[in-house]
């Protein structure tokens, strides 16, 4: 067993002060400890004790360039030795913005937060705006922060019917709140849908289209088993929210920048209104943005719709996704190429592996993330088949993978930096091997 003693001791120590011991609900889970980190550099983090882990957690996402990464810090560090943050406008806001609205093909203009969750509560807020309307359609399995009206849970039981039916199930999801303390009013103006289901999608947004503001989704169901749109289903979504006057959100916080710096809807080819991105955009640094069309990004400008937000577009953050879309962008062709090749070989290596263990599982995988489970389910394409997999399962075996020296979520969710080279990939490989020995 590894020697996490110090994590332990840690962990106890600042639960006197930490409300919960963790700053966010999620990391309290980690067994057998929430580790505490001392370093991270490149592809690798070192917890307190002194272990070594190959890192496929990368900070829940944002470290695609993995830790340190030298040309970030370069950056985030000269733009600090000019002032942290000013509360004035400054260029590096500008050539952000400049440059996101080149890459990312539906934005003609972009406004700049702080977190994921803070860019969909703006994204919502200007559809409600642009429509007058105020319903917001979201979809099982997908996660799209933790703010009142639009944080869910993930029930367990009434999904396994919601799969099996049609159009007729779209008003019988029950809403159940993210977390206590949250009003349920908040989440009044939810309809919450089974995803990759074009009946229902038809059927509901048909119904209601004359209250619905919002469609907002993942465009992989990347926080539920990393499932893929069936074909034709986000183009569905797209001519029927035009059709009926509602504003098309894709959530980009885990795929943006991840699947190319065009996005998922760059790589799909798709014109949604808005897009949310975070995460790998600032590389570690705290930042998100909002992109979108000129008519609604107007709500903003014309001062309809309040944007807030004290270090909105701060120095460092502006400096740090500057650094990250120049890295990603040196050759994007390569570097892409490099994690989807470095993932797929992961990804195919671990099959090989659960036949050779006679373990059955799924990976479900797009560019440089993928999510494994172990299910006897032929394929996991919905919320309800991913509900089908044996979770507790493969938090054991993300427990065995910490012990050979690799830090993956226990969740089946893994990430692949810019900097994870064969070297990783084959140790990685042969951890694997060994922990679904011992499983
Ligand atoms: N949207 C999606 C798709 C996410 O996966 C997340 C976080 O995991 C969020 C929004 C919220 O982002 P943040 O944690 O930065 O608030």
């Amino acid at each position: 067993m590894k020697n996490v003693e110090k994590s332990r001791q840690k962990y106890t120590e600042s639960q006197n002060y930490l409300a919960g011991g963790v700053a966010s609900s999620l990391r309290s889970a980690m067994k057998p400890t929430p580790l505490f980190a001392s370093a991270g550099s490149g592809p690798r983090i070192w917890d307190v004790d002194g272990n070594a882990y190959i890192d496929y957690l990368l900070g829940y996402g944002p470290l695609i360039l993995g830790h340190a990464h030298e040309a970030t810090l370069v950056s985030v560090f000269e733009a600090m030795k000019r002032g942290i943050t000013y509360g004035l406008q400054h260029e590096g806001e500008i050539e952000l913005a400049r440059q996101l609205t080149e890459v990312l093909p539906c934005a003609d203009k972009v406004a700049l937060s702080g977190s994921g969750t803070e860019a969909v509560m703006l994204a919502l807020r200007l559809a409600r705006a642009y429509t007058g309307k105020r319903k917001i359609v979201r979809f099982h399995g997908h996660y799209h922060g933790w703010s009142d009206t639009i944080f869910t849970a993930f029930p367990s039981s009434d999904m396994r019917q919601s799969s099996s039916g049609g159009a007729g199930d779209a008003q019988e999801q029950h809403i159940v709140p993210g977390t206590s303390g949250q009003s349920e009013l908040a989440l009044e103006d939810i309809i919450l849908l089974p995803w990759n289901d074009s009946a229902v999608l038809d059927a509901a947004l048909r119904e209601h289209g004359h209250d619905i503001a919002a469609v907002i989704s993942e465009p992989v169901m990347c926080n539920s088993g990393c499932v893929l749109p069936k074909p034709g289903y986000l183009e569905q979504m797209r001519e029927l929210t035009e059709e009926l006057g509602i504003v098309m959100i894709l959530d980009e916080v885990i795929t943006g920048f991840r699947l190319g710096l065009s996005g998922a809807h760059g790589k799909f080819g798709l014109k949604p209104d808005l897009v949310t991105i975070g995460k790998a955009l600032g590389g570690g640094i705290a930042v998100s943005a909002v992109a979108g069309s000129q008519a609604i990004m107007a709500l903003i400008e014309n001062g309809t719709v309040s944007h807030l937000g004290t270090l909105n577009g701060n120095g460092v953050a502006t400096s740090a996704a500057l650094a990250t879309i120049a890295e990603l962008s040196k050759n994007e062709g390569a570097v892409y190429a490099k994690m989807e090749n470095n993932a797929a070989q992961l990804v195919e290596g671990i099959r090989s592996l659960l036949v050779k263990h006679s373990i059955p599982g799924i990976l479900n995988h797009i560019g440089p993330v993928f999510h494994m489970m172990f299910t006897l389910e032929t394929q996991v394409e919905d919320f309800a088949s991913f509900m089908k997999r044996d979770a507790a399962k493969y938090a054991e075996f993300a427990g065995k993978m910490l012990e050979e020296g690799v830090l993956v979520r226990s969740n089946g969710l893994w990430y692949l930096s810019a900097v994870h080279e064969e070297r990783e990939i084959e140790e990685t490989l042969a951890a694997v091997d060994r922990a679904l020995a011992n499983l």
